[in-house]
């Protein structure tokens, strides 16, 4: 799956960028509008991720382009908070989703996932699983042996990442940039926090324990060698 970024805060591009690469995605990244409507059109993308405001022509130009070369893969919007009308011309001009600044980057990939799903282009299974662990991605929903376990977008957010990265000891300022916004400061405890509720929810009462600390280093998801 192959995702263009027209982006022209090198910030927030190269954070998306390497966000989706670590998910799995192809991703190219250009800066000025111009490039982005050639790119769209030279290349085969499945998605394209188009920020409002840019030099050389506009995320509007460059949608219209898009559109009426006979394209139709999604374009999901950035847009800034306080321009409500371009969401709508957006949605109106042929985008299919937006995303206001600034947002998390698992808001951002869910929403991706989405219009990919939309699309009948995603060759991604619909379930993350651990031992009797279900994660349902099209449903949004938790299990563990059957039974239902509820949880909040952020816990659920956090138990996908977790999952999607089995056996790997994922750092706090991971978990901060992808489950948080890019700002985050990941000194408070508020990742201690989530991460405990999310235990509480979804290994208390059930065997194995799945998640575990690793201290100085972060959290692991597995399914052997628990503790
Ligand atoms: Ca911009």
């Amino acid at each position: 799956m192959k995702i263009l970024i027209v982006e022209d805060e090198l910030k927030t591009g190269s954070y998306l960028k390497q966000g989706l690469a670590e998910a799995g995605f192809g991703v190219d990244l250009v800066q000025d509008g111009d490039d982005g409507l050639h790119y769209a059109l030279t290349d085969a993308y499945d998605l394209v991720i188009l920020d409002v405001m840019l030099p050389g022509i506009d995320g509007w130009a460059v949608l219209q382009g898009i559109r009426k070369s006979g394209r139709d893969m999604p374009v999901l919007f950035l847009t800034a908070r306080d321009q409500v009308e371009d969401r709508v011309r957006g949605l109106e001009s042929g985008a299919d989703d937006y995303l206001v600044k600034p947002f998390a980057f698992s808001e951002l990939l869910a929403r991706v996932r989405t219009l990919l799903r939309r699309g009948g282009k995603s060759t991604e299974s619909e379930f993350l699983r651990a031992a009797n662990l279900e994660l349902d991605l099209m449903r949004r929903r938790v299990s563990r042996s059957g039974k239902r376990i509820d949880l909040t977008a952020k816990e659920f957010a956090l138990l996908e990442l977790l999952l999607r990265r089995q056996g790997e000891v994922l750092p706090r300022s991971l978990i901060a940039s992808q489950i948080w916004d890019m700002n985050f400061d990941s000194d408070t405890n508020v990742i201690e926090v989530a991460v405990r509720r999310l235990r509480a929810k979804m290994d208390d009462g059930f065997e194995p324990k799945l998640i575990r600390t690793v201290r100085g280093m972060g959290y692991v998801l597995e399914a052997t060698g628990c503790d």
